[in-house]
């Protein structure tokens, strides 16, 4: 049987102990039917460790656990307290950063600018989770001389919270930031393609003195823990991030015990260059809107859209500041893009690219593998699209952009809003008045103008249409996890 704790050495040299159990009630424990999973690097193709793979019978223990936790101490626990575990993990996640980021590097094929740049944001955002425990307010509503009427916000309970693979720690501190500070507690799944950084942090929920029950985190399968997690009567949450398809069977199995659902779902998202922008920061702005962390973000701005009067130029522009993008081992000095995270991605892109020849698009840069070892992909833009093709509609998720042709604001409004998906946006322009109209009209949960995947922690972050119902992050995503009771008292 799998040892709990198994020594990984990282390319960089450096060895640290991984935990490989599922993490229930505070410890590590194997699966009861003692199944495991591979772990794969992405960018060596070789097997890094195996861990526990949690099924149905843990999921019934892990909710146990997690209500056990919620109904004995944490819901009722000091806002303080809650704040004070809160800012003690932040200042273990910094003190571990470098570990951190080399385990999120290994596990997802990110580059170390990646890892490092989503380790940063965890602190920071947990930290914001805390100071928000102790400033949950209520209302005190005036309803005549003969009444006393008030509401709180109480948590909710149990929380299930199932994450994607392409910000491995990031979505986990999404998740359990917010549902900590508010008085819930949670049993996490991570993908199964990249389980270990959540585990890793499990140790530092431990040593930040946050009580057992209250993190339990279960690696394995979406059809199997997923579903349980789904349809337990206990947990009376679901928050998802992953593919619109997933989302919507997520719904539907969540329906039978009526839970609260908040989903974070795929994109399509529009970044438009108006012929008035700084072109050479815009050029920039859309490489890192498509390219960053290997164009696995859901709102990748994977539809670039150029005024024609600068089509050419920008164009050019973005063909050479594409092709001086390094791409290769995520732990080398100076690479921007590491490797997508698995085979199955790979080869979805690829055939992407296939697709997109296919209908006819001209490849301006990238357009193949790169190397026949790891998943890498050459950053690819395709130009002379057209708006019915499907590289120009379907989520790609990897590091492939279409670019098309515009002239006129009421133009290139009606495409971008022409998706199914409305997550973010982002527009190029000097003139600030152009920049505003054009955020209003756009139907999307995030505009981004003069700049692209720019987050920050007290930023609501979420999408319209089919990508997601709810906020993370900032205030907003202390709605997710909080209920509203009124009190009405006759006096
Ligand atoms: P996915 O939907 O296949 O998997 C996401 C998670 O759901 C995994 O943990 C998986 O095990 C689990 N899952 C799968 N089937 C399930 C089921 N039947 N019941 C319960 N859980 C199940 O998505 P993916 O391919 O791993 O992730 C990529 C997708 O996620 C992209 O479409 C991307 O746009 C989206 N995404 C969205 C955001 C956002 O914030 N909006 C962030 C990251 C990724």
């Amino acid at each position: 049987s799998l040892n709990l704790r198994v020594p990984v050495t990282l390319p960089n040299g450096v060895t640290y102990e991984q935990p490989t159990g599922l993490f229930i009630n505070g410890e590590f424990v194997p699966s009861r039917q003692h199944k495991t999973f591979e772990v794969i690097n992405p960018s060596t193709e070789e097997e890094i460790t195996h861990v526990y793979e949690a099924r149905e019978d843990d999921v019934d223990v892990a909710v146990a656990a997690a209500k056990e936790a919620f109904d004995n101490g944490w819901s009722q626990s000091n806002p303080e307290d809650r704040a004070r575990g809160l800012f003690k993990l932040a200042d273990l996640i910094e003190e571990h950063a470098e570990t951190l980021a080399g385990i999120e590097s290994l596990d997802n094929g990110k580059s170390l600018l990646c890892s490092r740049a989503d380790v940063a944001l965890v602190s920071k955002y947990l930290r914001s989770c805390g100071g928000w425990a102790d400033k949950l307010y209520g209302d005190v509503i005036d309803t005549g001389k003969d009444y006393f009427s008030y509401s709180v916000r109480e948590p909710l309970g149990v929380c299930g919270q199932i994450i994607p693979w392409n910000f491995p720690l990031l979505m986990w501190s999404w998740k359990v930031g917010p549902a900590l500070a508010t008085g819930n507690t949670v049993v996490l799944k991570p993908a199964e393609a990249t389980p270990l950084s959540a585990l890793y942090a499990c140790q530092l929920v431990q040593e930040a003195g946050i009580p057992r029950g209250v993190v339990n985190i279960l690696p394995g399968f979406g059809k199997i823990v997923g579903e349980r997690l789904c349809t337990h009567p206990n947990v009376k949450k679901i928050a998802f991030t992953g593919s619109t398809a997933t989302g919507r069977h997520i719904m539907k199995s969540a329906a039978d015990t009526i839970k609260k659902v908040t989903l974070e779902l795929g994109g399509k998202s529009p970044n438009i260059v108006f012929s008035d922008a700084d072109l050479d920061k815009a050029v920039k702005s859309i490489a890192f809107g498509i390219f960053y962390n290997s164009g696995e973000v859901c709102c990748a701005g994977s539809r670039v859209y150029v005024q024609d009067t600068v089509y050419d130029e920008v164009l050019e522009k973005f063909k050479e500041y594409t092709e001086s993008l390094v791409v290769g081992d995520p732990f080398q000095k100076d690479v921007f893009q590491g490797a997508q995270t698995s085979q199955m991605q790979l080869d979805k892109i690829l055939d992407y690219v296939k697709i997109g020849t296919n209908e006819g698009a001209r490849v301006v840069a990238g357009g193949e593998r790169k190397g026949d070892k790891g998943y890498f992909i050459k950053p690819t833009i395709f130009a002379d699209v057209s708006e019915d093709m499907r590289i120009v509609k379907e989520e790609i998720f990897g590091p492939i952009v279409t670019v098309s042709k515009f002239s006129t604001v009421d133009e290139v409004v009606s495409a971008a809003n022409d998706s199914v998906y409305g997550l973010a946006a982002g527009i190029h322009t000097k003139d600030v008045n152009k920049a505003i109209n054009v955020s209003k009209r756009i139907k999307a949960g995030t505009i981004w103008i003069n700049t692209y995947n720019d987050f920050h922690q007290n930023v609501p972050f979420g999408g319209f249409n089919s990508s997601g119902i709810g906020r993370e992050m900032g205030a907003a995503a202390l709605d997710n996890y909080t209920q509203t009771k009124s009190v009405r008292m006759s006096i």
